[in-house]
């Protein structure tokens, strides 16, 4: 009896170790998760068979996973809704012709209150389940030798911990206070300003999305970048679905233009590591994106904590949403655009998990569209 127990006990927390030792180590944002496997030739069979399908006969694909003492069983079809019908994905000014039909989206085939998103490439599937009993994140990591890893994760189980520290709270404060001393002139006769007038219910928001060198890098290839992007929108739109955000209710972001940039490009003045993150917004403003309400440029750098910063949502064309592409105070000469910010995927060198950029990207489009820093 006493054996039986110690071996239960000896059982256990080898099991706790396998899975919260490795978390700390590998995966320190996440205090527990579970490895999973499922048919992967199955789920890669079904991914061709949805492809070749027309829009109109769409074909459903089923993954079936367990963890967390629950069987999984999703239901999915293909979904772009976050990219308009015209996306394009541009690299070095060419646009790629890229089909994006790995994204899905569904729900469980238990509960029909559910919700699935996510992407199918060679036969892995990533993405998230939002159930009755929370948000659940499946994930793969390809290593080094060849082997891939998929786990599966609770959103409590994230360890939100790491994102409220003050230092680099009060370092993206002193960001914030630096650009808004560095704010573009509003250029008073361009102004044909329709940004607070418009009826902001229901309405969508188009973005053009920047992926420089490092974040492509972190994704291997444009398929892995894509899917994730479609995972930051899904999550961001989820985010604003729910919120009436000074009066805007509603609001739905959608992809525009995605640009890729795959190769080092050592002329470009982005290309550096070592820019801080007030450089590299100052930098991505000093393009036009008055095609689209926002532009927001990705990256994988290292910012002493900081995760983003944007330019704050202003009156006028003084900052944040819609602001046009417009003269910089104090550099005559230098125009911007203002409706731009940045986000990393990396706190103190730790890749962060999916939902710590969602909320990062949702917190800092929040400036954009004024919310106070703070
Ligand atoms: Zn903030």
């Amino acid at each position: 009896m006493l054996s039986a127990h110690y071996a239960v006990v000896f059982l256990i927390s080898l099991r706790l170790c396998l899975l919260g030792c490795n978390g700390d180590k590998i995966r320190p944002f996440l205090t527990y998760y579970e490895t999973v496997s499922y048919n992967r030739d199955q789920l890669f069979k079904d991914h061709q068979r949805s492809k070749r399908a027309t829009n109109q006969v769409q074909s459903t694909v089923q993954i079936e996973i367990f963890g967390y003492n629950r069987n999984f069983e999703l239901m999915l079809r293909r979904d772009r809704s976050v990219f308009t019908d015209d996306f394009k994905v541009m690299s070095d000014d060419t646009s790629i012709p890229i089909d994006i039909s790995f994204v899905y989206s569904g729900i469980l085939k238990d509960e029909g209150e559910s919700f699935c998103h996510g992407s199918v490439i060679d036969g892995y599937f990533h993405g998230s389940i939002q159930t009755r009993n929370g948000t659940f994140y499946i994930e793969y990591e390809k290593h080094d030798n060849g082997t891939v890893e998929s786990y599966i994760y609770h959103e409590k189980d994230i360890d939100y911990s790491l994102m409220k520290d003050v230092k680099s709270f009060e370092l993206s404060l002193k960001k914030y206070e630096f650009l808004e001393r560095m704010k573009w002139n509003s250029k008073e006769e361009s102004v044909t300003r329709t940004k607070r007038s418009v009826d902001m219910s229901r309405t969508t928001c188009l973005m053009q999305l920047k992926a420089d060198y490092l974040f492509f890098k972190r994704f291997r290839n444009l398929q892995e970048a894509i899917s994730q992007i479609a995972g930051y929108m899904r999550s961001v739109n989820a985010i604003y679905d729910q919120v009436n955000f000074n009066g805007i209710k509603h609001i739905n972001f959608k992809v525009k233009v995605l640009n890729i940039i795959q190769e080092k490009q050592p002329d470009n003045a982005m290309n550096s590591a070592y820019i801080g993150p007030e450089k590299l917004l100052m930098l991505h403003s000093s393009y036009n994106y008055n095609n689209v309400c926002l532009s927001y440029l990705l990256t994988n750098r290292d910012y002493n904590g900081v995760l983003g910063v944007a330019w704050t949502g202003k009156e006028g064309n003084n900052g944040g949403i819609c602001s046009m592409f417009s003269k910089l105070k104090d550099a005559p000469g230098t125009e911007g655009s203002l409706n731009t910010g940045i986000v990393t995927i990396q706190k103190y060198g730790q890749y962060l998990p999916p939902r710590l950029i969602h909320i990062t990207l949702a917190h800092e489009i929040g400036h954009s569209l004024g919310s106070p820093v703070r």
